[in-house]
């Protein structure tokens, strides 16, 4: 369901048709984070659950969750972990093989990045079937996070992203939802 001043959220945010191949319609936030209203409501809203709760951690997935992941740790006081695509990490990582819809990649996180037992949220800007998010909460449980949830702006709900990451037990928070791929 989408949150109050969804509709100012939604009209902030671009969709390119067939980018980057045909079929897709690309949600596109770069619109979004040069809103400085909408960039802040759509902060403010992703952290709201989280008001007042201790978190220890946001991590942020490459690319777009860094900037989402950067301001939600600003706002919550924790600390930010990036999870990045393998290769790119310059300490001892831990590594992680995830779906992607043709095929599979591989993302990784510093060892020592998060200690074991701390509170860690998950920040992506869109969750479609969940197979990016998914690979993210294994290697943060892998390295002993508590991961408290996962939170997006946009949910595709018909591709099940959400639910899935519900069966494994992280309670997920979306801003807006866009109908189809
Ligand atoms: P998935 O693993 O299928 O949940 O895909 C999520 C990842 O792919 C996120 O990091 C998104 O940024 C990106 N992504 C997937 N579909 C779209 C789309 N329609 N528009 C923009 N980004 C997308």
């Amino acid at each position: 369901m989408d949150i109050p001043f969804a509709h100012d959220l939604k009209a902030a945010i671009r969709t390119i048709p067939d980018y980057p191949k045909p079929g897709i319609m690309f949600r596109d936030i770069t619109t979004l984070l040069g809103d400085a209203r909408a960039f802040r409501r759509a902060v403010d809203e992703l952290v709201q659950p989280w008001a007042g709760a201790k978190i220890d951690k946001v991590a942020g997935i490459e690319a777009r969750g860094f900037i989402l992941g950067g301001a939600v740790a600003h706002q919550v006081s924790a600390g930010f972990v990036p999870i990045r695509k393998k290769g790119k990490l310059p300490h001892q990582t831990v590594r992680m093989a995830y779906a992607l819809e043709y095929g599979a990649d591989e993302m990784e996180i510093h060892v020592d990045a998060i200690s074991k037992g701390e509170r860690v949220l998950l920040v992506d800007d869109l969750i479609a079937t969940g197979g990016t998010a998914e690979g993210a909460i294994k290697l943060l449980r892998q390295i002993g996070a508590e991961v408290l949830a996962a939170c997006f702006i946009i949910d595709l709900p018909e591709l099940g992203g959400a639910d899935k990451l519900r069966k494994l037990g992280v309670p997920v928070r979306t801003l807006v939802a866009f109908e189809g791929h």
